[in-house]
């Protein structure tokens, strides 16, 4: 039976799956795209050597990234996904009926075509929503040269090696910023802590200097081996992090979405995080 493991961590820590079946392999102009089906994962997709999502367990990962910030904003309309080429983002994005338009950014239109084809079960009919602008883009240039602006900002990015480390460069921050409409609110994918240490420190080190509130809320993503993972948090509505439970469940029960992870409960409970990551993110 062939194994594949994957090589983010250091190699005396990481996650070696069975390959029940390849599905396809190729390097495009950006990166080695990996896709195979595993018995319990289901078909899964990897990055350069790094698992970017599986479909049995992409909802603990897209359903925090993007429910959080919509429903803490409450009036979302305009949504940037930078990244995102597995469509799970934009998919969960577009059962907000409040949203009006959403743009998905990706630097890989390989990432986007084999989504279609190969993982349907993730993205649903996100790339057929009459709401979404596909652009093919490095996003770090898409906002540097955007003058559009939105409500809630989600780098559905990989981890900052190869491509994805522009997106997570002060200077792309910056430009995120800019394009955020008043209240609007920027969210990260920004690892898993305990392995990825740095990552979420230098990040939460560039959105503090820029933002009025920067702070990170917890997931857990069984295929993201390692504990918890973050999700960067930035707003200049200090308040925004902290939308009260109550209004949180009425908003969230007006939007009639069903969930399986997220909840208003999770939501809250998401930004308490543990001892270990509130020491990473203080210790400057
Ligand atoms: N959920 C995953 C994670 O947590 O690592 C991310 C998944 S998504 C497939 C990552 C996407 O980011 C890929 O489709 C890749 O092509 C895209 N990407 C990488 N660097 C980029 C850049 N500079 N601009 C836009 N998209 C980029």
């Amino acid at each position: 039976m062939k194994t594949w493991s994957e090589t983010l961590e250091p190699t005396d820590f990481t996650a070696t799956y069975k390959i029940e079946r390849l599905i396809h392999e190729e390097s495009s102009e950006f990166q080695h795209i990996l896709l195979f089906e595993n018995v319990l994962m289901g078909r899964v997709l990897t990055l350069d050597g790094v698992v970017q999502t599986t479909e049995k367990d992409e909802f603990f990962y897209h359903e925090m990234i993007v429910h959080v910030p919509i429903l803490a904003h409450g009036k979302a309309r305009r949504v940037l996904v930078l990244g995102g080429g597995d469509g799970g983002a934009v998919e969960e994005v577009f059962k907000h009926q409040t949203v009006e338009h959403a743009t998905l950014g990706d630097i890989d239109r390989t990432v986007i075509d084999l989504s279609k084809r190969y993982l349907s079960a993730i993205s649903g009919q996100a790339f057929e929503d009459p709401r979404l602008n596909l652009v093919i883009a490095d996003g770090r240039h898409f906002v540097a040269e955007s003058d559009d602006h939105y409500d809630v900002i989600i780098v559905d990015s990989p981890d900052p090696i190869g491509v994805g480390a522009a997106l997570f460069t002060s200077a792309f921050y910056a430009d995120c910023k800019r394009c955020l409409a008043p209240g609007g609110v920027l969210v990260t994918q920004n690892g898993v802590p305990f392995t990825q240490m740095l990552e979420l420190r230098d990040s939460m080190t560039s959105l503090t200097s820029l933002f009025a509130d920067a702070r990170c809320y917890v997931t857990h993503v069984p295929s993201y081996i390692g504990g918890p993972m973050t999700l960067g948090w930035a707003s200049n509505d200090r308040a925004l992090w902290r939308t009260p439970l109550v209004t949180l469940t009425s908003r969230f029960r007006k939007s009639a979405i069903a969930t399986r992870y997220y909840t208003p409960a999770v939501h809250q409970a998401a930004f308490a995080v543990p001892r270990y990551i509130e020491e990473l993110i203080t210790a400057r």
